[in-house]
């Protein structure tokens, strides 16, 4: 029977006004011709896959085999270029890339059967790093600017929000859907990305919050994490959230994903120290003496300890020995001293000092720092103990009244930001050329 002509009615499944709450009507140019909400969604995904299947048809080259595979020096020259710093973790952050991805695509384009018989059957391990430093040394920094030097996708998620499947929290898997997205929705190339995941020491056995609804230990997310980094062909739930039955999974290969993992390990230090006290004491001495070495050593650099730092402090730690199996690549970095924040301040090809020089220069306003007010500022940087993270935050502030006051300002202007300024002692002024 045909619908009344007055209501609003769907051209092309004949739904009504008002037979469901979630349904509305978007109306063509000619009247009583709508199109209710379902209709418009189904065609839109039916678009998206003929798309896709075309793009399929034409031949979609590999994103491997359009991958540029830089050289160690190639990408530390342009690690360099961003980060302050850092040499060793450069260095080998540079070589372990460079493996990692001359290893797939050789792989890929059958170079490796061109090798002698016995080296073609030898299995490269794949080389996922481990990155220990402080916060706001870069760790993040570093992973990012590899991924976008190579044209990767990248996504970045905190380990203390992962749980084991069954508690509250994220599943260990939404992590590849965030790859996926960051990919734009192109299985091949989520194949080939950048994961990093952050405050991987917070998982280590001994964690402190209690919660009864998530898994405290972190052993469980220990253990859930070594699969997906080792390589396995995880089910996805595209639209993010908890694994129900009916649903279609997106089956995303994690074999050639590069997980770099980062965190502060506080108190790894003391660790190393331990193990070293050890060694130097040899088998059957007494726990006092232990300590006596351990005191010995209380005045050295614990960023020296740990550059030290071995596997099996890492146990120690609280880390399970599976997954420091699966990050084979060590490698810590260093607290920046002022010195280091002074140039952090000024040299990487997007430092503070620029952005906000470019953005004044917007204005028509010449912007200076003094010497001794990046000095100022790395300073008190320093005393917030959060490294170059902390570096913003001050700029920020130091800067309101400029940014608040140049875009009204007519004409070109200069502004002198000096020491005083940073301390607080004197006004920042914008004078007229
Ligand atoms: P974390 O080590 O905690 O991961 P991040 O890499 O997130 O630190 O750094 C925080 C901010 O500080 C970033 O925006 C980055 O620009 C800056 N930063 C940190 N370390 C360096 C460095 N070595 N060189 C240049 N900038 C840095």
């Amino acid at each position: 029977m045909a619908k009344s002509r007055d209501k609003q009615t769907c051209a092309f499944c004949g739904s009504e006004a008002g037979e469901r709450k979630d349904l509305f009507f978007i109306p063509s140019m000619y009247e009583g011709l709508n199109i209710c909400s379902d209709c418009l969604c189904k065609g839109y995904e039916i678009v998206s896959d003929v798309k896709e299947q075309r793009a399929g048809k034409k031949g979609k080259k590999s994103p491997v085999t359009e991958l540029k595979v830089p050289s160690p020096v190639e990408i530390k020259e342009e690690l360099d270029r961003f980060v302050i710093g850092q040499e060793q973790a450069k260095k080998v952050l540079s070589v372990a890339v460079h493996n990692h991805y001359a290893r797939l695509k050789a792989r890929f384009t059958g170079r490796d059967d061109a090798l002698p018989g016995d080296l073609a059957e030898v299995e490269l391990d794949k080389s996922n790093v481990l990155l220990l430093g402080p916060t706001g040394s870069g760790k993040t920094l570093l992973a990012q600017t590899l991924a976008k030097m190579l044209d990767v996708p990248f996504a970045i998620t905190d380990a203390t929000t992962l749980t084991e499947a069954g508690y509250v929290g994220e599943d260990v898997e939404n992590i590849l859907l965030r790859l996926y997205q960051a990919s734009g929705n192109d299985i091949e190339r989520t194949q080939i990305g950048i994961i990093y995941i952050d405050e991987l020491d917070k998982i280590s056995r001994k964690g402190e919050n209690a919660s009864i609804t998530r898994d405290v230990s972190g052993e469980g997310v220990q253990q859930a994490l070594l699969k997906i980094l080792e390589g396995t062909v995880a089910n996805v739930p595209p639209q993010g959230g908890r694994k129900h039955p009916n649903q279609e999974f997106l089956h995303i290969d994690t074999s050639n994903i590069l997980f770099i993992c980062g965190g502060a390990f506080v108190g790894l230090d003391k660790v190393v120290k331990r193990r070293r006290g050890r060694r130097v004491l040899g088998f059957g001495d007494n726990a006092g003496a232990e300590n006596a070495v351990i005191e010995n050593m209380e005045n050295e650099d614990p960023g020296k300890l740990f550059a030290e730092c071995e596997p099996e402090d890492l146990v120690h730690f609280g880390l399970i020995p599976e997954l420091i199996g699966r990050l084979p690549v060590l490698t810590a970095l260093e607290p920046l001293d002022k010195a280091a924040l002074v140039r952090v301040l000024k040299e990487p090809k997007n430092a503070l000092v620029k952005q906000y020089r470019r953005l004044l220069a917007m204005e028509d306003v010449d912007l200076q720092f003094s010497d001794d007010a990046l000095e100022e500022l790395a300073d008190r940087a320093v005393k917030r103990g959060t490294g170059a993270r902390g570096l913003r935050a001050l700029m920020e502030k130091l800067m309101l009244d400029i940014m608040f006051a140049a875009p009204s300002q007519k004409g070109k202007s200069n502004c002198l930001i000096t020491a005083e300024v940073v301390r607080g002692e004197s006004e920042p002024v914008l004078k007229c050329d």
